[in-house]
């Protein structure tokens, strides 16, 4: 599983890294970011952490 978010559209609500903070965290500026992509453990978090964003602009390929 990779994980890429389209951080252009990321409304800084925190959903994604509170589901998963292995895979996600706010920056700096307040945008998601990957610290590193999902291992077997995280990877049911943070697919639910893609499927919960409320703006959909995190990206799952399988
Ligand atoms: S859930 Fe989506 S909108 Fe919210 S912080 Fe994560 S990437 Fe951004």
């Amino acid at each position: 599983m990779t994980i890429t978010i389209d951080r252009s559209g990321c409304i800084s609500c925190g959903v994604c890294e509170a589901i998963c903070p292995k895979v996600f965290r706010l920056d700096d500026a307040g945008l998601a970011e990957v610290t590193q992509q999902p291992d077997k453990e995280s990877e049911e978090s943070a697919a639910q952490a893609a499927a919960d964003c409320p703006v959909a602009v995190i990206i799952v390929e399988e």
